[in-house]
């Protein structure tokens, strides 16, 4: 009999009731450091006490009233964004799949008002994910994620993540767009070849091409700077984000110049709970936090230490890991031993991951991690792997 939730997750058995920081509490009465933060989402760890003033305070004031009203909020998130950002303009959905249909529908429809009708395809990496809609899945060309679900999307080419000449080789007078995540996520924790960025930047322009980048897991602040591109000086004309930005309150946003957003006139897109007041109230406690000066710094510093101390733990261990790579607070230790194993090891000493693409065990611990936390982590890490046996 099928259960009553749909069974699309083969979920753990632990029921968490409580967060606090960086660690959560389980029905079973024990604590652990969480490493996983809800797949990148709750940046600011659990409870956090700006975030959790922010929503209770709109939640005795106004729930929802519609995008047909202005949204106080959403106007103040939308020109927070604007003003930190490469942007001019912003668009909020509910999730990263949403904010990533966006910018593809945008892609399609610069192209159409620039006199290119025939310009549709986008140009997606392999390896990468965008999410689960079926526009978001063709983008990003995951076999085992499409499969079933046939006919396919039209109009994604793709081509291998970092390489420049397959990206400039596939570009025809089709083509709309490129689309990268910065740093990849869920196919293994792969940043980009020095200069990728700015190579793709450039192969766009030559050819008249919108730069979509998608930096839904990558951005809002897990690198060290509020977003991954900003370390190549490289920016986007569009970008998706989602995760972080609401902190574990379900937001995304699309941001686009105003050369690529001026296509978007009234009535071509729309969202019934986008930017709803909660959502918006929560954003803009998420920025708070991290616009404050020395936020991002101190990102940029406990990520280096985690970094540093995983090299360590590779170079000791070398029959259970391979290598350490990542980019600030989305790191990833690719495995010789079977990545979901050792996850399952590390949960038993109280430490939450998430496994990703490629063997490796992603660590994506909440921004406000400390320097004794990265030590408690990395003794786990270092009990688990020493008692390891092949
Ligand atoms: C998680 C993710 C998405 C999809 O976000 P949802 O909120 O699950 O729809 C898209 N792109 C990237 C890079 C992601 O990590």
């Amino acid at each position: 009999m099928i259960p009553a939730l749909l069974p699309t997750y083969a979920r753990n058995e632990l029921t968490f009731e409580k967060g606090e920081g960086a660690y959560l509490f389980a029905t079973n009465g024990r604590k652990y450091l969480d490493f996983a933060s809800g797949i990148a989402v709750t940046a600011l760890g659990h409870a956090h006490p700006h975030l959790v003033a922010a929503l209770t305070q709109q939640a005795q004031k106004l729930w929802h009233c519609s995008n047909l009203f202005q949204i106080a909020g959403q106007q103040r998130l939308g020109e927070r964004l604007v003003e930190a950002t490469f942007a001019d303009s912003v668009f909020f959905a509910n999730s990263g799949a949403e904010a990533m249909e966006l910018t593809l529908k945008i892609a399609r429809k610069y192209q159409h008002e620039a006199g290119h009708p025939e310009r549709y395809r986008v140009i997606a990496c392999s390896g990468s994910f965008h999410g689960r809609t079926l526009a978001t899945l063709a983008a990003a060309g995951n076999e085992k994620y499409l499969k079933g679900f046939e006919p396919t999307v039209e109009g994604f080419d793709h081509v291998a993540f970092g390489n420049l000449n397959e990206m400039r080789a596939a570009v025809t007078k089709q083509t709309a767009a490129i689309l990268v995540e910065p740093v990849q996520g869920e196919g293994g924790v792969r940043p980009p070849p020095k200069g990728y960025l700015k190579g793709l930047r450039e192969i766009a322009d030559e050819f008249g091409l919108l730069l979509l980048f998608d930096e839904v897991q990558c951005g809002m602040g897990r690198t060290g700077k509020l977003f991954a591109h900003e370390w190549e000086g490289v920016t986007p004309d569009v970008m998706a984000i989602a995760k972080g930005l609401g902190g574990g309150f379900p937001v995304g946003a699309c941001l686009a110049t105003e050369k690529a957003a001026a296509c978007m006139t009234a009535g071509s897109h729309g969202s019934t709970f986008g930017g709803n007041p909660l959502a918006m109230a929560v954003g803009n406690a998420v920025l708070d936090v991290m616009l404050e000066k020395d936020f991002l710094p101190h990102v940029d510093r406990v990520a280096r230490l985690l970094k540093a101390e995983l090299d360590k733990l590779v170079a000791k261990y070398p029959k259970v890991f391979a290598e350490a790579r990542g980019a600030g607070l989305l790191l990833g230790l690719r495995c010789v031993a079977t990545n979901n194993e050792i996850m399952d090891a590390l949960r038993q000493e109280g430490l939450l991951t998430v496994s990703a693409g490629d063997n490796v065990l992603r660590l994506l611990p909440p921004l406000i991690l400390t320097e004794a936390q990265v030590a408690e982590a990395i003794g786990i890490i270092d009990r688990v792997a020493g008692n390891w046996k092949a």
